[in-house]
């Protein structure tokens, strides 16, 4: 790469940050990492009537969650500020007027009651108005009016827009490194409004400006913008920045977990997985629901793209080290909440006993307390059941209270001959235990099976339930001298009269 790599992630506060968008954050990042380039955050709130109060800062939030750093930008600063189009404003008229002057650009009159007359009287007849070169001369603007009435409109300050002006009959060519060589009909492009009758850029003119000053390389956004870059070329054209404008990359969409159709917010709400990074007013995130960072990012890494090795697991730094936008697949890609849970399983299973037990204590509930080393102790006994930190306080209960209620099943296949008998026989045993350890307590209870000629699930699968309730749950022996000789002492005795009330009512 012979210019220094600088790649931007330019979202528009408006609200709604689909995870979609992290995923293109993510490839920007990767790419200007992989290049030792710089990764800029701007802010693309030109607008304004969509802009949306807090949306920025969430942006900033989870980019700093997820560690994508970035060297310049609208929370960090930087030398090729302001990063916030808003604040830049007073900057794109003058950009605007060069290209009207180089007669790139003219001025329009339509009102928008002429344009939607002009979309309905196209629609009557099945076709589809577009403000481009071969209908502009129809429409009111600096090219069609005589001279002096653009004057006379101007003097009585009647609203216009400024229009690219695409030229005609010419192939607009864009070198995609995802899509190759996509070539667009100049005479298809509509002439799009490069600001707007409130003096504000609209994104086209403000987002080539921009890219241009801030000496962005590469641009890396999603598919739906794709359409849009030929005018973009047409603009680095009109301004004479052919030479440096940026390469560009659109990433794949992202599709639903089907793999019909993009993937929308109301996919994630019926299916019930997150569509945002954090919690954003009443939807929870990928942050509240107990993902790592790590595994989230390690996760948007493969939607679209692929290391072409068998290799799975990857850290941010080695994403960077192997992560190129040759690998970006062009086909779109399924989104697999599955996938992503599996991603942060490995990486739960990756902590160490101290940094798991760190994790669940954050996700306690506020109304239960455990001593820190108990949380320690007890988490190496369930680490290989948890996707999240939460499941521990949702799925093993049992480690910090006796069980409320008693799997069915296995009390009805289990509870029946002489296991009652047994298990106060057993639970006499237990008592009589003078050191209550792990090895000394195996030895009994098999001993025991032996003894009366039971299979082990005879025993052990009761006993399971005894103690946690559940039919399937961490090593017993373990669990028990971590619950205490008392504990499991108590948990027995009350299990089996529940018990045995739960057999007789059937
Ligand atoms: N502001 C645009 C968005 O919200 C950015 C598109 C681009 O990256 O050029 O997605």
């Amino acid at each position: 790469m012979d210019k220094a790599v600088r790649t931007r992630y330019a979202p528009s506060p408006t609200g709604y940050q689909h995870i979609g968008g992290i995923r293109t954050a993510l490839y920007c990042y990767l790419f200007a990492r992989h290049h030792g380039g710089s990764l800029i955050l701007r802010i693309e709130d030109t607008d304004r009537s969509r802009y949306v109060e807090g949306a920025e800062q969430y942006i900033i939030d989870s980019l700093e969650w997820l560690g994508y750093d970035c060297s310049e930008g609208v929370h960090v600063g930087g030398d090729k500020g302001p990063y916030r189009q808003s604040d830049r404003k007073e900057l794109y008229a003058k950009y605007a007027q060069q290209l009207v002057d180089s007669g790139n650009a003219y001025l329009a009159f339509d009102t928008a009651e002429e344009l939607a007359a002009k979309r309905k009287d196209y629609e009557s007849r099945g076709e589809t108005f577009t403000y481009k070169a071969s209908t502009r001369g129809d429409m009111r603007n600096s090219l069609s009016l005589p001279k002096e009435e653009v004057e006379q409109l101007l003097a009585d300050g009647a609203p216009h827009v400024v229009r690219l002006k695409v030229p005609e009959n010419e192939e607009v060519v864009v070198n995609d490194i995802v899509r190759g060589r996509v070539v667009f009909d100049s005479n298809l492009l509509d002439e799009k409004v490069l600001f707007k009758s409130d003096g504000m850029p609209t994104y086209h003119l403000a987002n080539v400006v921009d890219d241009h000053l801030m000496e962005i390389s590469h641009v890396i956004r999603g598919e739906e913008w794709l359409p849009s870059t030929p005018s973009h070329v047409v603009m680095y054209k009109a301004f004479g920045w052919q030479d440096t404008m940026p390469s560009f990359a659109h990433l794949p969409l992202i599709l639903k977990p089907t793999g019909k159709g993009k993937l929308s917010k109301r996919d994630a709400d019926k299916l019930g997985f997150p569509i945002f990074p954090l919690a954003w007013e009443s939807e929870r995130g990928y942050r509240e629901i107990g993902f790592f960072p790590g595994a989230l990012t390690n996760f948007l890494a493969f939607l679209g793209w692929n290391p072409g090795t068998e290799q799975e697991m990857f850290s941010k730094e080695e994403l960077a080290k192997v992560f190129t936008l040759d690998r970006v697949s062009k086909a779109g890609a399924r989104f697999d909440y599955e996938k992503a849970c599996w991603f942060n399983q490995q990486y739960l299973m990756a902590l160490s006993d101290e940094e798991l037990a760190a994790a669940v204590a954050s996700f306690a509930p506020p109304e239960i307390d455990i001593p820190k080393e108990q949380l320690l102790a007890a988490c190496p006994m369930v680490k290989e059941r948890m996707t999240f930190p939460i499941d521990f306080w949702k799925q093993h209960t049992y480690i910090f209270q006796s069980p409320m209620d008693y799997d069915p099943k296995t009390v009805r296949k289990k509870w029946k001959d002489n296991r009652a008998e047994q298990f106060q026989e057993l639970h006499v045993r237990i008592e009589a235990m003078e050191s209550f350890e792990v090895a000394a307590l195996e030895t009994l209870v098999k001993g025991y099976i032996k003894e009366k000629e039971l299979g082990f699930g005879d025993i052990l699968q009761p006993w399971r339930v005894m103690l946690t309730g559940l039919a399937g749950g961490p090593d017993l022996f373990k669990l028990s001298v971590f619950l205490g000789k008392e504990e499991v002492l108590k948990r027995m005795t009350t299990a089996m009269s529940a018990f045995d009330e739960m057999v007789a009512v059937q």
